[in-house]
């Protein structure tokens, strides 16, 4: 219960009309034509799995492809994404959520953090597409989550748990990168949650999550734009549906797969260049 009455003018002051906040018509244009053309004689050139409570990592070169494939049974995956040249430059999930949506599909980006802020990968196919949002709000792929991780779980239920998405995508990065857990941790950033379905409650605001639709067979496809350093998780908890951070959920595998673009489909194409702003911060 509120402790303060609302204003006389309470109705009128809520009735301000919203506003999408950022000026989204002028993002750079995205040639969804020029993957297409990419992707038409695409040749997969390497594939790996991601075993259940567990994480991998992978690398992409600019200009390929890859895809987040369920396979064996529903399963939702936590994604990480560097510049595979500079670690500093990561996917930046709050500033996706506000230039797209609080769910992201087929013609979305994934940008990076500041100052690069440009599109890391854009998304090209997504099978999952037909869900769009569900009456309770859903959807699916959120960048409202975070990943699941050690601390919070300890701070809940007071238990040790080492193979939240947070622990997984630490160790996987520790061993590409052949450093300790401890320094590769800073590294780790809030996630793309992949096939997770999401959302708010209407009543309260809070963070849901509910059985993912993903089935095998069914996968996110993505065109990475730079070089790309990616960690994947195959989250203890499974499809979400019931629990995480336990190992209470049946888990599944899931495979990642990269695809060389069609020979010279990318003529003319270039990576997209870091913010041209100069970083004097006024000064
Ligand atoms: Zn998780």
């Amino acid at each position: 219960m509120p402790e303060y009455k609302p204003p006389i003018d309470a109705a009128q002051r809520r009735a301000a009309t919203p506003l999408i906040c950022y000026s989204v018509d002028a993002l750079p244009t995205c040639d969804m034509a020029l993957y297409e053309n990419a992707r038409e004689g695409m040749e997969k050139v390497s594939e790996l799995r991601v075993a259940p409570r567990d994480g991998e990592t992978f690398e992409v070169p600019a200009g390929y492809f890859f895809r987040i494939v369920s396979i064996e049974g529903p399963q939702v995956g936590d994604l990480n994404l560097w510049n595979a040249a500079d670690l500093s430059e990561r996917f930046f999930s709050g500033k996706t959520r506000q230039l797209h949506a609080t769910h992201v599909s087929t013609g979305n980006r994934l940008w990076s953090t500041m100052p690069g802020l440009r599109p890391l990968a854009t998304i090209t196919h997504d099978t999952l597409d037909w869900y769009g949002w569900g009456d309770d709000g859903s959807g699916i792929h959120d960048v409202i989550g975070t990943r699941c991780d050690p601390y919070t779980n300890f701070m809940l239920k007071g238990l040790d748990y080492n193979n939240c998405c947070h622990s997984n995508l630490t160790r996987a990065l520790a061993s590409a990168k052949g450093i300790a857990a401890e320094e590769a941790e800073v590294h780790v950033h809030d996630v793309l949650n992949v096939f997770m379905c999401t959302g708010f409650t209407q009543d309260t605001h809070q963070y849901f999550m509910k059985a993912s639709p993903v089935r095998p067979g069914d996968f996110i496809e993505f065109f990475a734009e730079i070089g790309l350093l990616g960690a994947l998780s195959a989250c203890p908890g499974g499809d979400c549906g019931s629990s995480h951070s336990d190992d209470a959920t049946q888990c599944y595998p899931l495979l990642v797969e990269i695809f060389k673009p069609q020979e010279g489909a990318l003529k003319g194409w270039r990576p997209p260049v870091r913010s041209g702003y100069s970083g004097r911060h006024g000064i």
